[in-house]
């Protein structure tokens, strides 16, 4: 692993810079990827972000959103802009896996691969490393890289600051996640002194429901969740003929999960989806209840402990009833 200080040598002169991040970015991979280019494109760099899918209409206001590239979009460009590129930021994630197709060409990319993220159990893939799992989002990985690594403050403008406060902002459950440390709330005053407007962000990302989203969510949550009493858990469970009915986009799905986490008592709560490809797995929890060992354990997946995912290639009805035999393993655990 190269010392992450000599970066900062190696940014003096104008590179060519390709920043990507996971498959289905949300708010924390969009934020912290767009608040990173919109440093760099001020130290004279020719940077593109490349995500390897779309992401949610509410994320898409961001600033400089429209320089971003979506691999199944351009599957060309995007590989020649890897294969060329003088160095790659991963951003939020730490398989290559996570960015799909994309992956095996960052690979094998000649450029150095800088990783800044706050998942579990790095790959191993990067030749830099800003990590820890102590952080609420990468975008505060973003903040500390710019303030304290490179020692460019001043180069926070209100793009950047906008871009990283929407990152910490979502990945923190809006501030309320136990990474949520004073430090997080310092961090985020000074993005709102360099220009960060919050309560505008908010809104952006929180009150730009469809018709139909909010309508879906109804749906889950009149008929489609199922509570374990005994178990303190929930369930919810979205077929891909109700993805269809209710015209869900990418990101609709988003946030159903923590609806289930919300009910007074519950510890762990689950979101499974028929995609037309997979069953995906979205797993939340309270306290000390890893979440992630589920995913990882049962559904080729992985997390932090208290938001996880994974996936089965089974059909929905059977990971249905995988998920429900689970509940008694962890039953200790989830009457605490
Ligand atoms: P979500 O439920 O929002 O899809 O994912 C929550 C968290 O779980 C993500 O931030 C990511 O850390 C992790 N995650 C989701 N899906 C996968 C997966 O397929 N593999 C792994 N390793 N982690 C996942
Ligand atoms: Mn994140």
């Amino acid at each position: 692993m190269l010392e992450l200080a000599s970066l900062k040598e190696l940014l003096v002169q104008p590179k060519h810079i390709v920043i990507t991040t996971h498959h289905k970015p949300d708010g924390d991979a969009m934020g912290s990827s767009l608040g990173l280019y919109n440093y760099l494109i001020q130290k004279g760099h020719q940077v593109r972000v490349i995500t390897p899918t779309d992401y949610p209409t509410f994320l898409q206001w961001l600033p400089n959103n429209p320089e971003v590239i979506i691999y199944t979009e351009k599957p060309e460009e995007s590989q020649q802009l890897v294969a060329t590129a003088d160095l790659i930021f991963c951003l939020d994630f730490n398989w290559l896996s996570r960015i799909n197709e994309l992956g095996e060409f960052v690979r094998a990319a000649k450029a150095p691969k800088v990783m800044i993220d706050h998942h579990l159990e790095p790959e191993g893939f990067d030749d830099y490393r800003h990590w820890t799992i102590n952080a609420c989002a990468t975008a505060q990985l973003v903040y500390d890289f710019i303030v304290n690594i490179m020692g460019e403050c001043e180069l926070i403008n209100k793009d950047v600051a906008t871009c990283l406060y929407t990152g910490i902002m979502t990945d923190s459950g809006s501030f309320r996640f136990p990474t949520t440390t004073a430090e997080v709330h310092h961090i985020v005053a000074d993005l709102i002194n360099l220009g960060a407007e919050n309560s505008r962000i908010h809104q952006l990302v929180y009150d730009n429901f469809s018709e139909s989203r909010l309508r879906f969510l109804g749906h889950c949550l009149l008929n489609k969740m199922e509570i374990f009493t005994e178990y303190n858990a929930a369930l919810i469970t979205v077929t891909k003929e109700e993805l269809k009915q209710y015209q869900t986009t990418t990101g609709d799905t988003e946030g159903v999960v923590n609806y289930a986490l919300s009910i007074n008592g519950i510890r762990l709560a689950a979101l499974i989806i028929e995609r037309p490809d997979k069953v995906k797995l979205s797993l939340r929890s309270t306290g000390d209840f890893p979440a992630n060992e589920i995913c990882k354990k049962y559904f080729n997946g992985g997390g932090h402990r208290n938001a996880a995912g994974g996936f089965s290639e089974e059909k929905l009805e059977t990971v249905v009833s995988q998920f429900k035999a689970i509940l008694p393993e962890y039953k200790t655990l989830l009457i605490q």
